[in-house]
């Protein structure tokens, strides 16, 4: 497994292209990774060319390069480059698929129990506006979605299903494909928040089935903040029209005419963080040549070993569920404050965050937990790090008791 990675990364060199992990022990990528060096040199060479030359003159300019992020994401999740837009975050993209999307009076929309707070409050004001109806499918034995009580809960009234494929607040990785067949045999649309996913594990659109798909730049992905993308099947969605529409998604056609562009380019604005979207397109570009099966075995590799770490540290229960976890790794630690602990690892310069009820209320109230540690790999993560902070947090812990 160990020589098997890498054969196919090159780890020391990939760190030594991370300017940040000279100054951090980050575990933070669920919140924001530290970019390499190439994506964070596009970015800023870029800035600079608009600061010389003017915006609009720099992204003619840049305008191959600019023009190659569609194929370059694409390419990541197995999608055309005519069926992703660039939208500055994954919640904006999440929104565009979701609030143009037409829900009638007892209407159903099917969620799994870890969805993402922003999410929910979306599910929760439209539900509030139309009278559509909220089903949360329980989970399973092993804290994932059931699959067979959402087979169940399917009926003539359900017009949605839409989860997070990974959770913000563990390692839990849903069923995502499974939950993709049962709403493609019932035709009923798709949205995938593969905010956590996207840049983590191999995504493909057609295995997954889903016909939305929303993800960040910041967290696995190694892009600048600022950035995400939405992708919209042709197939099923190129009748949905955007619920917002601009000079961009549409032409002025007439004086009392217009029409929506036919790609997914529709649910896109103007203007855009040009920077953002070739730092974006270089980090996707660095994901590909390395290969998202090479980069999912290390991370799960580093994550499996911090939490068999984790295991020996007194008063530490992990907190991860689902029967495959992925690199954001989760734990609560008996007795002691989490953020408190977080600040002292912070004074440390060791990166970790905690995910509270704010985030995914159902979950971790439902699990009877206020907040969870957070300490989540990248590529640039090493053994020894791990090791030192975990020696960290165990004396952090015995601190603050
Ligand atoms: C972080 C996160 C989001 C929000 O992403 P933004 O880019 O901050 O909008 C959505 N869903 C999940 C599961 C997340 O972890």
């Amino acid at each position: 497994m160990n020589g098997q990675t890498e054969l196919h990364l090159d780890l020391a060199r990939l760190r030594a292209e991370t300017p940040g992990s000279a100054h951090v022990l980050h575990l933070n990528a669920a919140g924001s990774s530290l970019p390499s060096r190439r994506t964070l040199d596009a970015t800023l060479a870029h800035l600079q060319l608009e600061a010389e030359i003017g915006g609009y003159e720099a992204a003619d300019k840049a305008r191959a390069t600019l023009d190659g992020f569609y194929p370059s994401i694409a390419r990541l999740i197995g999608a055309e480059p005519d069926e992703i837009a660039y939208v500055e975050n994954a919640t904006r993209a999440w929104d565009l698929a979701f609030y143009s999307l037409d829900f009638k009076p007892g209407d159903r929309l099917l969620t799994c129990v870890s969805e993402y707070s922003s999410n929910y409050i979306s599910y929760l004001q439209v539900a509030k506006k139309t009278g559509a109806e909220i089903v949360v499918v329980p989970d399973d034995a092993h804290g994932q979605i059931d699959v067979a009580a959402l087979e169940r809960a399917v009926d003539k009234r359900t017009k949605l299903i839409s989860i997070s494929h990974i959770p913000t607040q563990g390692g839990l990785v849903q069923p995502a494909e499974a939950v993709g067949r049962i709403a493609n045999d019932a035709g009923v649309l798709y949205i995938l928040d593969a905010c956590q996913s996207v840049g983590m594990m191999p995504i493909d659109v057609n295995r997954l089935g889903c016909d939305f798909l929303s993800a960040t730049g910041r967290k696995y992905m190694r892009g600048p903040r600022g950035t995400g993308f939405l992708y919209a099947r042709t197939r099923t969605t190129a009748q949905i029209e955007p619920i917002f529409l601009d000079n961009h998604a549409a032409r002025w056609t007439g004086d009392n005419e217009y029409t929506a562009i036919a790609d997914a380019k529709r649910f896109e604005n103007w203007e855009r963080y040009f920077a953002g979207v070739i730092g974006l397109k270089v980090a996707a570009d660095q994901a590909n040549e390395l290969g998202m099966d090479a980069v999912w075995a290390r991370l799960r590799e580093l994550a499996d070993g911090l939490r068999a770490r984790l295991k020996t540290v007194k008063g530490v229960t992990l907190t991860d569920l689902g029967v495959t976890k992925g690199a954001i790794v989760t734990f609560s630690v008996a007795g002691v404050d989490h953020s408190a602990l977080k600040q002292a690892l912070r004074a440390k310069a060791i990166n970790v965050s905690v995910s509270t009820q704010f985030s995914s209320r159902l979950d971790l109230k439902g699990r009877g937990l206020k907040d969870v540690m957070r300490a989540s790999v990248h590529l640039y993560n090493t053994d020894t790090e791990l090791d030192r902070f975990v020696s960290e947090l165990a004396k952090a812990a015995a601190e603050s008791q």
